[in-house]
């Protein structure tokens, strides 16, 4: 019955090689909590990045509610991710970011106990082209089109530029600096991070409509849904919905209320895999594209997102450069990035990824065992 009879937590920490800045702020390290769960002899890894300026979990907070949790998980049949996840819900309201850690760790072992890899079991596609964006952080003007210069140096072919700063109109000549530099070729999706509000947004959305811009994430204040319904008759540029659509409740009642034209996916939003598949299916049915993206996890956050993204034809669109960002690679196995930034992962079951032990012992992990 694969019954699960030890779970370790550990949270690690990993130097970003420059800070990080969004909106909300600069992140210099990523602080990860990584959650093993161990059933008969094999165990599955996940991991996830809480940020406390968007989840409102702090790492601490990941530690103290995964140890809760697991107690709940000792002798329950891994195979049965609906009901462990259920009794996750049940036992602890939100903390996407932790339950994530759980569900991803799950499917890992459920997969592997099965010598499946995670797509296969997930019904996804071998063949899917799978292209990651790169992310110019918010800095000034003429600091970030030297960034996409370099990006699109590098051999990137989309970038996602980091925005959201009032006034709206400073956030213009940034995108306006970076064009002047790399042209109108590449395509530009940004993200303002609910730094906005709605005459800021008006103003930004009007005047980048000639800059080529994709879409926009988050220029209003998550759950802002009237505000969201009146920018989206307002812009050309369409909408997507990021930390206003965490669940797939979220999703429904943002696509219900004409606010949002995309959703960006992210398993520390949802909660794990298990909750993401509803909220894809739901963006399915309102024939809706999707993107998927991440918080700063590593490689292996990233493997376990590559393979959902796999499994759903609506997923077109991909932001998996948290670990590019990152100053070491703890990863071993798992997703690898091509030369022209595709990425893919290969049959190993499971996930494919694990932490280096050498990593891991850097740091304290938590056991709970029955
Ligand atoms: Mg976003």
């Amino acid at each position: 019955m694969l019954k699960i009879d030890k779970i370790d937590i550990t949270p690690v920490q990993i130097k970003l090689k420059e800070p990080f800045v969004i909106s909300k702020g600069p992140l210099y390290y990523a602080k990860n909590t990584i959650v093993k769960i161990y059933a008969e002899g094999i165990y599955g890894v996940g991991e996830c990045c809480p940020y406390r300026t968007i989840h409102g979990e702090t790492q601490e907070g990941t530690v103290a509610a995964g140890k809760d949790l697991a107690s709940l998980l000792l002798g329950k049949s891994a195979y049965e991710i609906k009901a462990n996840m259920a009794i996750l819900d049940k036992a602890l309201a939100g903390n996407a970011s932790i339950k994530a850690a759980f569900d991803m760790a799950l499917y890992d072992l459920v997969c592997k106990s099965l010598g499946l890899p995670l797509f296969r079991f997930l019904g996804g596609d071998a063949h899917k082209v799978i292209k990651t964006d790169m992310t110019v952080s918010l800095l000034e003007a003429d600091r970030m089109a030297a960034k996409a210069r370099a990006f699109v140096d590098d051999g990137f072919e989309i970038l996602k530029v980091k925005l959201g700063k009032r006034p709206a109109m400073e956030d213009v000549k940034r995108i306006a600096a970076i064009r002047e530099e790399i042209g109108f070729d590449i395509p530009i999706r940004i993200d303002a991070n609910q730094g906005w509000n709605l005459h800021e947004a008006t103003l930004a959305l009007t005047a980048l409509e000639e800059y080529n811009i994709q879409y926009c994430e988050a220029p209003l204040k998550a759950g802002r849904y009237d505000d969201m319904q009146l920018l989206r008759n307002r812009t050309s540029i369409p909408l997507m919905g990021d930390e206003t659509v965490f669940t797939h409740v979220d999703a429904h009642q943002a696509i219900a209320q004409g606010c949002i034209d995309w959703i960006n996916i992210k398993l520390g939003k949802s909660g794990g895999i298990h909750h993401a598949m509803k909220i894809a299916a739901i963006a399915e049915g309102a024939d809706m594209y999707c993107q998927v993206g991440s918080f700063s996890e590593t490689r292996l956050g990233i493997t376990a997102l590559t393979h959902f993204a796999m499994a759903w034809d609506n997923v077109i669109e991909y932001d998996l450069d948290s670990p590019l960002m990152q100053s070491e690679d703890p990863v071993i196995g798992g997703m690898i990035y091509h030369n022209d930034w595709t990425v893919s992962v290969d049959e190993s079951p499971g996930h494919g990824a694990d932490f280096d032990a050498n990593f891991l012992a850097r740091f304290e992990t938590i056991t709970i065992s029955s």
